[in-house]
């Protein structure tokens, strides 16, 4: 028969070593339903068994306080594990025991893995695995995961477990007089009513109802309004009583006799220590240099800028590769192909969209790679720690730093791993709001847009005007988030509960695991929808193309040029497809002219273009004429296409991002363009509604309605600062 296993322990008790330890190889990642917590199982051969194991997320607790929560606990009353294997940090054994405790209240069939004894054991703590054994009345095998010891061990032991225990065996434990009379109460009317009966012991349920558990009650009001009405009443009551007497909810109550529980254990004879308790341990000791309140924030800063030199420079090389072989690929296209619809579909829509997607791809791996070194070192958790109480002014969370690094925090990052980056935050508004507020950082694609603006119309002051810009961004994106935490994203924020870790070395194995995860899942996640709506954009520009009279009257024109110039020169021009040298530059150059008067015409007369036109009267109020909305319009498939488009637009034909002087001329001697256009043009280029590929991100990590949001929110937010700048601008007459 096959066995079904789960393994429950607290974020950094080496939950995932244990887990890469025991399956090897045979492991498959996915997501649980409608969340973006990952669901990981594996297989295990032991003693002619089959094991499925799955690894459930990291928690302290079991609340229905954060999404990694409510999954570990639903996980184990729906699926029921036969065997729940708990891994606890012997070096940190007190605050480790009190997810164990309340595994033990709800009754699942436990054996406890006592990791990192090897860490302890450099403390001077020795953990006695049989004393600890007895007391719980629980199997208790001690491991070092990273090494392996004690695995088979372990197994064995889970083995026998599932031989003699059959069913769950809710442990009891006293919360004092008061709270012990009331759940009594609560049981009794659990009991007579058979309330959520199937699911859980009816002590865990009482106790729920005592912690105000929000899924419990509502599981409970759905299931038995009657029943549920009762027990609310009585709950309400105790608080009552308990806020009177002692002031306080019954959670906390909850709360400290498990620690007392936890204690009494400990204290007999359980750890002993070889050293002063109060002696200071390496991590300590590193602490006071990095969390030091001067020289940590320095440090913090270089180590930072490192990791965003490491993701950045590191991953050009390879991001290099990957351009040139979809230059290489497009142009393989572009000369097997026959000029037409099909081809540039596969070009413009299907080339670039996809090699879109995967240009991001070592970008974020290497992003991955340095925040699993910071994360498994330890240091993740200082950098938190330190922001946090300038964070928290704006509703966010210390762990909220990271992403808004990655996004261009420092210009030129990307949103697109910023985006991946906050599932470091386990409280889910914080993590919306960060979520939603990450692209308003100056990403590398909006780099040469507010390159060729400010070089056209502020070129006297460059690097001045991209710091500002740089600053501009974080304050409205602090902003944005503090707009958000206190309308649609309401709610207190998240006491800082994360524990200081103590720093360990990662292990390369570790790390490699770490990013390839997550960088598969972007692969997966991204890929399959970005090929659709790359393709949609490139219709939009594309469609529906010029009429046939149109089309005439260019290749009229062209003709006209053609038949006045000397017949070997036009012979040589055909042949070369419009293009030559010395000669004729006189030539070539109005023959250019006119191809890029239709490619204009083309565009104008597309989709998109037909959109930007109509959007004219309302964007005027930024000073947008309709080639600025259409250039817009492109900018939502990667902003770096803002250039191109207005390129198009403008009719200079095809423009480099990286040449775009004489587009900024252009635009310097055009009627609509001004100074104050171009500061309004900035300032909704850096605020409007992200590039699609960051929006697809943002809906795997939340949902559709979420990204639709970001998208809106977005757009209007920039456009009422764009006309707000160019209104004022205008008024006190800068232009
Ligand atoms: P998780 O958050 O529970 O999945 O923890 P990880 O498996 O990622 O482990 C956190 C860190 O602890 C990693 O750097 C591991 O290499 C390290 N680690 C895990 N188990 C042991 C152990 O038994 N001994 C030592 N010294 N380090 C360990
Ligand atoms: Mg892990």
């Amino acid at each position: 028969m096959q066995l079904s296993m789960a393994l429950a322990g607290n974020p950094n008790a080496g939950k995932t070593t244990l887990f890469n330890q025991l399956t090897g190889a045979r492991q498959h990642v996915g997501n649980y339903p409608g969340i973006t917590v990952d669901r990981k199982e594996g297989i295990i051969h032991h003693q002619n068994r089959t094991i499925t194991l799955t690894d459930l997320p990291g928690t302290y607790s079991m609340t229905a306080y954060s999404a990694e929560e409510l999954v570990t606990r639903d996980y184990l009353v729906n699926e029921r594990p036969q065997v729940v294997i708990n891994i606890v940090d012997a070096s940190n054994l007190e605050r480790n025991l009190y997810l164990t405790c309340q595994l033990l209240e709800l009754g699942v069939p436990l054996v406890i893995a006592l990791n990192m004894i090897d860490v302890a054991k450099d403390r001077g703590i020795e953990v006695k695995a049989e004393v600890l054994e007895k007391l719980l009345q629980v199997p208790v095998v001690p491991i070092i995961a990273r090494s392996g010891f004690g695995k088979q061990e372990l197994l064995n032991a889970c083995l026998r477990h599932t031989a003699v225990k059959t069913g769950w065996n809710p442990r009891d434990i006293s919360y004092g007089e008061d709270l012990d009379t009331t759940l009594n109460e609560l049981i009794t009317t659990i009991d007579e009513n058979a309330l959520l009966s199937d699911s859980y012991p009816s002590r865990y349920t009482a106790i729920k109802y005592l912690e105000n558990d929000d899924q419990i009650i509502e599981k409970g009001r759905r299931n038995d309004p009657a029943t549920a009405g009762i027990l609310e009443e009585l709950v309400a009551k105790t608080t009552a009583h308990t806020q009177k007497t002692l002031d306080v909810f019954p959670e906390a109550i909850i709360a400290d006799h498990r620690y007392g529980y936890i204690k009494s254990i400990l204290r007999q004879g359980v750890v002993s220590h070889k050293f002063d308790t109060d002696r200071l341990y390496t991590s300590d000791k590193i602490d006071k240099v990095l969390t030091n309140r001067l020289v940590g924030p320095v440090i913090m800063l270089l180590i930072l800028f490192a990791v965003y030199q490491f993701t950045f420079s590191w991953s050009e090389v390879p991001v290099t590769w990957l351009e040139s072989a979809f230059t290489w690929l497009g142009a393989q296209v572009e000369s097997n192909l026959p000029d037409g619809l099909l081809k540039s579909m596969i070009i413009s829509g299907i080339i670039d969209g996809v090699g879109g997607v995967l240009g991001f791809v070592p970008l974020i791996m290497f992003m991955f790679f340095s925040i699993a070194i910071l994360e498994d070192s330890g240091y993740l958790a200082r950098v938190a720690f330190m922001m946090d109480r300038i964070f928290r002014i704006f509703g966010l969370h210390g762990s909220s730093v990271m992403p808004f690094i990655v996004s261009g925090g420092i210009a030129g990052g990307c949103a697109v791993p910023g985006v991946m980056a906050t599932r470091t935050l386990r409280s889910p508004k914080e993590r919306m709001a960060t979520l939603l507020t990450v692209p308003f950082m100056n990403c590398g694609a909006k780099l040469p847009v507010l390159a060729l603006l400010i070089g056209a119309f502020f070129s006297e002051n460059k690097p001045r005007y991209m710091f500002l810009f740089t600053m501009l961004a974080w304050l409205v994106a602090l902003l944005a988030a503090k707009i958000l935490r206190s309308t649609v994203l309401r709610g207190a924020p998240t006491p800082f509960v994360m524990e200081l870790p103590p720093y360990r070395f990662p292990t390369l194995r570790g790390l490699l695991i770490h990013t390839w995860e997550r960088t598969f899942q972007y692969i997966k996640k991204a890929g399959t929808v970005i090929l659709g709506i790359s393709i949609l954009l490139w219709a939009s520009m594309t469609f529906p193309g010029l009429s046939v009279e149109k089309t005439a009257f260019f290749e009229q024109q062209r003709q006209a040029v053609m038949s006045a110039a000397p017949s070997e020169i036009a012979a040589e021009l055909q042949a070369d497809g419009g293009q030559l040298s010395a000669p004729a530059t006189d030539l070539n150059d109005q023959l250019r002219r006119i191809n890029n008067a239709e490619t204009e015409a083309r565009l104008a007369n597309s989709l998109a273009g037909r959109l930007g036109t109509s959007l004219e009267p309302v964007t005027r109020l930024a000073g947008f004429d309709w080639r600025t909305d259409i250039a817009l319009i492109g900018g939502f498939a990667a902003k770096e296409v803002i250039v191109s488009t207005l390129g198009t637009a403008y009719s200079m034909g095809e423009v480099d991002t990286e040449a775009s002087e004489s587009l900024g001329q252009r635009l310097q001697n055009d009627n609509n363009w001004n100074k104050v256009v171009a500061v309004a043009a900035l300032v909704f280029i850096m605020f409007y509604a992200p590039c699609f590929v960051t929006v697809v991100c943002i809906a795997k990590e939340s949902s559709w309605k979420w990204a639709a949001f970001s998208m809106g929110f977005n757009t209007i937010f920039a456009f009422v600062m764009a006309v707000a700048v160019y209104q004022v601008g205008m008024l006190l007459n800068l232009g």
